[in-house]
This record gives C-alpha cells, sequence and structure tokens, in this order.
C-alpha cells in the first residue's frame, strides 16, 4: 500500500467484502522516496495529450505539475481529479511512492511571480542547449501550447530574472514532447539519474 507520502507498506487483507474491504497495516517496506525538486508547468493541450504528459512525467520523476493558462492555450476543462487518478497509477506502475502535486490551473502571470526557483523556459525560438543550461537545484520547466507562446509572452518571460531560455534542438517539437524531452534531460543531467 500506498498513500502518496509516507512509503509503502506491507498490509493483510483482514476483512473482504464486495463493496469494502479491511486491511490491517503491518509493517514499512519503503521509505518515501526522495525526488528532485522539480515542476513543470505546461499550457494543457487537448484531453488525450495532456492526460498522456500527466502519466510519463510521473514516470520521469517529477514533484509537481502546473497547468498554466496562456493566451494560445486551447484545452478543454482541465479535470484534475482525472489527471490525480492518471498520475496514482502511472506511481504504481513505475515504484513511485511519492505522488506528484498536481496544482489548479494558474496564469502566466501568477506561475511568475510564484516561482521562486529556476524557471527554465522551453523556448523554440533559442535559448542554452538543454543538457548544459540545467543545474541541479529547484526548478521549474515552462514550456507552452500547441501554437507557442506569443511574442509578448516570451518577453515577459525573458525579463524574469529567474528564467533561462533554454533550447531542445533544431526541430519544433509538440508541447507534450518538448515538456517530456525536457524533462528526460533535467533528470539525466541534473536530476536522480546521474
Ligand atoms: N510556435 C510553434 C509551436 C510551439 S511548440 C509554432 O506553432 O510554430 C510548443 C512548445 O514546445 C513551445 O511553446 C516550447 O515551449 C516547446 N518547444 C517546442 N520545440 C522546442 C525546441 N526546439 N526548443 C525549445 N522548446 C521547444
Amino acid at each position: 500500500m500506498f498513500d502518496g507520502t509516507s512509503g509503502e507498506w506491507l498490509a493483510r487483507i483482514s476483512e473482504a467484502g464486495k463493496k469494502r474491504m479491511a486491511l490491517t497495516v503491518e509493517q514499512r517496506t519503503r521509505e518515501p522516496e526522495a525526488i528532485p525538486d522539480v515542476w513543470l508547468a505546461f499550457a494543457p493541450v487537448k484531453r488525450t495529450q495532456t492526460d498522456w504528459l500527466v502519466e510519463k512525467a510521473t514516470e520521469l520523476g517529477i514533484a509537481k505539475l502546473i497547468p498554466v493558462i496562456t493566451q494560445r492555450t486551447i484545452a478543454e476543462r482541465v479535470k484534475l481529479e482525472r489527471l490525480r487518478s492518471i498520475a496514482t497509477e502511472a506511481a504504481e506502475q513505475c515504484g513511485r511512492t511519492r505522488l506528484p502535486t498536481i496544482d489548479e490551473p494558474i496564469s502566466l502571470a501568477q506561475l511568475l511571480k510564484q516561482a521562486d526557483r529556476a524557471i527554465y523556459f522551453a523556448d523554440e525560438g533559442g535559448g542554452e542547449p538543454a543538457a548544459s543550461a540545467f543545474k541541479p537545484g529547484p526548478a521549474v520547466i515552462l514550456t507552452g501550447p500547441e501554437g507557442g507562446f506569443t511574442d509578448d509572452e516570451r518577453a515577459v518571460i525573458r525579463a524574469a530574472p529567474n528564467a533561462i531560455p533554454v533550447s531542445l534542438g533544431p526541430r519544433i517539437l509538440r508541447a507534450e514532447t518538448a515538456a517530456l524531452a525536457a524533462l528526460a534531460v533535467y533528470m539525466a543531467v541534473a536530476g536522480d539519474w546521474c
């Protein structure tokens, strides 16, 4: 068993009914995992792609997911309960004992105000190559919607003192590919794959 925060526990089924069952917790089998303090701030995309993004980001070890509403965000309503259950399944599947936090959607301005950490801004317009840009330490990776950030938004993000524009190579990636590629590179060079 796991509750997302206290590690993993061995339990015995002490009562099994049709609609409910009771478990007796016996002992802790794993301590809560230590995961890198990296968040993903992403502009929600269509439902299937957003589901996919949440599942894969959980497998890759994300600590927190923040849907960010941008000028060109085209998304059906973000259903947090659904995303949380996708993250729970992904965590079970890959043996994570800590669930990622999934925040309520916020605006880009709110994100920039709240994120008191390095903001790695995935910008197809250019930036430092991802492999050398990412450094260990609290971070948020910011990726845009299908249509990209507007020029105004890009200027506002770049003007933030803690923003670091990052390039993910010469090809324009789809929003969810960009988010996951950036996260994989972060884990490899600054997270817990190294
Ligand atoms: N503006 C583009 C599409 C944006 S791609 C267009 O319509 O032509 C969606 C998001 O993925 C972007 O906002 C950016 O955050 C990220 N992204 C895609 N390719 C990238 C790359 N090569 N380097 C950095 N970020 C990229």
